[in-house]
């Protein structure tokens, strides 16, 4: 567990991270949130942004503001609003007037089974970014950059300055992304994988739990690796006539803690959603079968 220590800082601490960035941790551990969520502050000048400031806990919003000091918030940014990242906007706006922008609100009407956070419904941003509009302030500029695929609305922040990317729960270095339907969609989430492994400018990821990832590419490679990989496992397991998500997950994720098992089961869905739409497999209520019987 030494990457677990690495980050296992004090709660409510403001510490320098890189060139630009500072991070406070949030005590809102869990097996979803790793150590907690990592609230970001990017700006050494008169004026900062908070990215996904986190949930709205009294202890981790004065230690945002004890870091931020004199300067000005310019933004308080969120990669998206699931309740670890964004109820926080509310009292730091209020307590500072400062804007909110950044990804789109979200509400569902389903609320379903589901394995994910769950949603934020008081989120209210001042401005929504679409793809490749940028916020800027003293020596920074943070550029959107839509990454659809964990949550719709999901967005990564890049800071051009240093080659820093902010990706939110989209890219973590400690475990796989939740994409759970309705709202997490596999098609889109291999999507965006895509384009952060195109991205040849990001030097260094700082996801919203875990460590910092140094080799971004590398590892984004390997998760669409591992995705297909896994897409694969399905595909046979149906040939083998596990038609079922309930057959599925006890073999496809042996070893793998049984309360995992309904988020694994969430995730194995969302590769049969993309199988279907891509033709390659069919529904029958909770059964699965191959689209043709080729080769
Ligand atoms: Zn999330």
């Amino acid at each position: 567990m030494d990457a677990l220590k690495d980050i296992d800082k004090p709660y409510a601490v403001s510490e320098r991270i890189a060139p630009l960035v500072r991070r406070v941790l949030a005590r809102n551990p869990s097996p979803f949130t790793y150590t907690g969520t990592q609230t970001y502050l990017v700006g050494d000048g008169a004026d900062v942004a908070v990215i996904d400031p986190g949930p709205a806990d009294p202890e981790h919003i004065e230690a945002i503001l004890e870091a931020v000091g004199k300067a000005r918030i310019a933004a308080i940014c969120c990669t998206h609003t699931h309740r670890d990242h964004s109820p926080a906007t509310v009292p730091l706006k209020a307590l500072t007037g400062a804007p909110i922008v950044g990804c789109a609100p979200l509400t569902l009407d389903d609320d379903g089974p589901r394995a994910d956070a769950a949603f934020d419904p008081d989120y209210r941003p001042d401005r929504v970014l679409a793809d490749g509009e940028t916020i800027s302030g003293e020596g920074w500029t943070l550029e959107a950059v839509a990454t659809p695929g964990h949550t719709s609305n999901h967005l990564c922040f890049a800071l051009p300055e240093t080659g820093a990317m902010f990706t939110g729960d989209h890219v973590m270095g400690w475990s796989t992304s939740v994409v759970s339907p309705p709202d997490g969609d596999m098609t889109a989430y291999l999507a965006s994988l895509q384009k952060l492994y195109e991205r040849e400018q990001d030097a260094i990821y700082f996801p919203a739990h875990g460590p910092a990832v140094e080799k971004p590419r590398q590892l984004v490679r390997g998760m669409i690796g591992h995705r297909r990989q896994r897409e694969r496992q399905i595909l046979r397991q149906i040939e083998a006539g596990r038609e079922t998500i309930a057959e599925m997950v006890p073999l496809m994720y042996k070893g793998v803690d049984e309360k995992l098992w309904p988020a694994a089961g969430r995730s194995v869905l969302a590769h049969l959603l993309d199988l279907e739409r891509r033709n390659l497999v069919k529904r029958h209520e909770e059964s699965w079968s191959l689209m043709d019987k080729l080769q």
